[in-house]
């Protein structure tokens, strides 16, 4: 039985006071749901909302981390040090980290070995660019994005990884792949992840969907069947909207 997943994704976005302020409406606000809730401030505000989040279903997760345990990388942080304040998650593969800091496939892959390790579980984002799919190369670029980073795990990791699908072209935009676009791909990973290592592996794993999802479209689009939540970005960052969409699903 797979698990229902509600992430929001903060970006950089709210310093300290703004993080508190958003936790402590969000909690008064949450809805009562059995789906995982998550939110993912930015690195500075971690450690904060861990502990304002310590009663509370929510859980704080990292929006990115170093594949290297320790070092001379000035700037980065380390799955290690993500551990040592209680986070157990981390988003790796973003479209914004891909586009704006140069994480190829090959750097996620090793970022994947390295917070399999550190025992953390990843939510993994992977989606196809606008051309991708104008061109009806969206199929592959998924596959191949999945294959590279992914595919040469061993079968037990697979219970620490969340998949979201995240088509490039609406994220942010207001532009959403309609709910039958969503279930289209999601269907599809499970039969890639089937080919590549079998049915169970393919049917336990939870696949969010993440691109300009609103507590207006959030019900048709959990609503199918192969999508087992979101991964939300701008609407995370008003606490009626992401209670909203916590209770769509
Ligand atoms: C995201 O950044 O992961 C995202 C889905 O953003 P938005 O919901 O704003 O499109």
């Amino acid at each position: 039985m797979r698990s229902k997943i509600v992430a929001g994704n903060w970006k950089m976005n709210k310093n300290g006071t703004e993080t508190e302020a958003l936790l402590a409406e969000l909690t008064a606000k949450l809805p009562n749901t059995s789906a995982e809730v998550m939110v993912a401030p930015t690195f500075v505000n971690l450690s904060q909302a861990v502990t304002a989040t310590q009663d509370s279903k929510i859980e704080v997760i990292a929006q990115n981390m170093h594949d290297a345990l320790s070092g001379a990388f000035t700037g980065e942080i380390s799955g290690d040090m993500l551990k040592s304040i209680g986070i157990q998650t981390v988003i790796l593969g973003h479209s914004e980290r891909r586009a704006y800091f140069g994480e190829t496939d090959a750097i996620l892959a090793k970022k994947v070995a390295s917070a399999l390790e550190q025992n953390l579980r990843i939510v993994f984002c992977f989606g196809e660019e606008l051309e991708d799919r104008k061109t009806g190369n969206h199929f592959a670029v998924v596959k191949s994005q999945l294959s590279n980073a992914l595919f040469s795990l061993a079968p037990s990791a697979w219970k620490h990884i969340v998949l979201a699908y995240e088509p490039v072209w609406a994220i942010g935009t207001g532009e959403t792949a309609s709910p039958e676009q969503a279930q289209e791909m999601h269907a599809f990973i499970r039969t890639t992840i089937t080919e590549a290592f079998d049915a169970t592996i393919a049917q336990n794993v939870s696949i969010l969907y993440g691109g300009s999802v609103k507590p207006g479209n959030a019900v048709e689009i959990f609503g199918k069947p192969d999508v087992d939540g979101g991964l939300i970005g701008g609407a995370a960052l008003v606490a009626d909207d992401f209670s909203a969409i916590i209770s769509a699903i």
